[in-house]
């Protein structure tokens, strides 16, 4: 551990002690981070018995404390690593806990994975992006199996997938005791592999068939896995037939996800499904000023402002700015924390807006989305159903590239660049007064980032 991991150590351990008895504090507190790997924490602890304790009780607790210094962590591992030094290269070797963790020492059981308790509809900001999504989980949380089964979701990565189904729990965890179990495909998969291997197939199947609302989040890590697809059909017919309900997320619509069984696919469609898209600019600064008053950081508007006008497409690096912006201006013990501050804190994190696209392939997904070619675009054309669709590209391109006004005009058959401001500042006014034009710039959006 550097320095800098060491001081965010000691600032979540003091998070987690507000959370805990005393004598349970006193069980974890020689913790420490062993390795960050990509979204998993793995965490040393200096017993069997401890890692079970938090593996059992205090999961929620670590990973609320964790993600406040570390927002980009999702997932916790842990390594045993006595304090004596004895063949410590032996046992410290890191294993991913779905090999050993504790839900296999009870493979018949089907256990909810624990929830983040942050994860609630209370904190979930609705906006234009993810309003039918949270209308549609909302919607499920009564009457279990009658309206919408199953809820399938879909969105990119970091857009609320997990927060909304976790609410879902949530929620029906208050609201009666209906038996929920909320896990991953990458879980369900583990316990059916589990159970082929010690010959408890048959339990693990009664045990499923009795929880009266599954929810599976992040479907798409099934794709290409056949068996446990089997055992998910047969799992998705039994609950379904006896009315339980089914909420399920996915990075991609149903008909993208190449390498799930036709039969899965059609069963996925059979009930509601919503899509949550990035957020817009009020949604962003909303999601900002939540964030910021519950966890009292108190930064000023302006420099809300400048994030939420950063185009992050992801919401966990939204927040994860103003999590660095606000933890380096409390380090610094800066009092009046400015947009010039904020801008040098996050310079090698800002989203280099889109730069993955390049103006031919926004120029054919425009035309597509307007029943028109390309080609058409370029031309000299000026009637509406051509200028709109032209202009429409050009602003996407405008903001979704690096390319200057001149070489954007050299795409659309030599425009010069006063043409190409001047349709850039037509759409981005248009789409403030008028939804319909608004929508159709969200969808084609939407396209690109599923096409990328
Ligand atoms: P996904 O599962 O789609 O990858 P997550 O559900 O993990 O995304 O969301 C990433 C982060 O963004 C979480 O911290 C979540 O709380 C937050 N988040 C996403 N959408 C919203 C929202 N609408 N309001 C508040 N927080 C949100
Ligand atoms: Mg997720």
């Amino acid at each position: 551990m550097n320095q800098q991991m060491s001081d965010q150590w000691k600032n979540i351990l003091k998070d987690i002690k507000k959370e805990l008895v005393p004598t349970s504090y006193l069980a974890v507190r020689e913790s420490k981070i062993h390795a960050i790997q990509s979204d998993t924490m793995v965490i040393s602890v200096v017993s069997e018995f401890v890692r079970n304790k938090i593996m059992d009780a205090f999961l929620p607790v670590f990973l609320g404390a964790i993600q406040k210094q570390f927002p980009e962590i999702q997932n916790l591992d842990f390594v045993v690593e006595e304090p004596v030094e004895k063949n410590s290269t032996l046992d410290t070797e890191y294993v991913p806990t779905h090999e050993r963790s504790s839900y296999f020492n009870n493979p018949e059981s089907v256990d909810s994975l624990p929830l983040n308790p942050r994860y609630t509809f209370e904190n979930f900001i609705v906006g234009s992006n993810n309003q039918l999504a949270y209308a549609g989980c909302k919607s499920i949380t009564s009457d279990l199996g009658k309206v919408y089964n199953p809820l399938f979701l879909y969105g990119g990565v970091g857009l609320g997938k997990t927060h909304l189904l976790q609410a879902i729990a949530h929620e029906c965890n208050e609201s009666g005791n209906k038996n929920i179990v909320y896990i991953t495909s990458e879980q369900f998969l583990n316990q059916v592999v589990h159970s082929i291997q010690v010959n408890t197939v048959d339990k693990f199947r009664e045990n499923i068939r009795r929880v009266d609302y599954l929810i599976i989040d992040d479907i798409q890590f099934l794709v290409g896995k056949e068996r446990t697809q089997e055992e998910l059909f047969h799992t998705f017919n039994a609950l379904y037939d006896q009315k339980k309900q089914i909420a399920i997320s996915s990075d991609r619509p149903q008909n993208e996800l190449k390498g799930i069984q036709e039969r899965l696919i059609s069963r996925f469609s059979m009930g509601l499904t919503v899509d949550i898209y990035p957020p817009d600019y009020e949604t962003r600064l909303a999601i900002l000023r939540n964030k910021d008053k519950a966890e009292q950081y108190d930064l000023p508007d302006e420099v809300l402002d400048f994030i939420a006008s950063q185009q992050f497409n992801n919401i966990r690096q939204l927040e994860g700015s103003l999590i660095r912006v606000a933890s380096y201006s409390s380090m610094q013990n800066i009092q009046n924390v400015t947009v010039d501050f904020a801008k040098e804190t996050l310079k090698n994190f800002l989203p280099l807006s889109y730069k993955k696209f390049t103006p031919e392939e926004i120029k054919v997904i425009v035309a597509d989305f307007y029943n028109t070619k390309p080609q058409i675009l370029e031309s000299k054309r000026r009637s509406k159903d051509v200028a709109v669709p032209r202009q429409v590209a050009i602003y996407l391109i405008r903001e979704m590239t690096n390319y200057s006004l001149p070489v954007i005009g050299r795409y659309f058959g030599g425009r010069d660049h006063s043409t190409i401001i001047h349709s850039y500042e037509k759409i981005k006014s248009e789409m403030k007064v008028d939804p319909k034009l608004k929508n159709e710039v969200e969808e084609i959006i939407k396209k690109l980032q599923y096409t990328s």
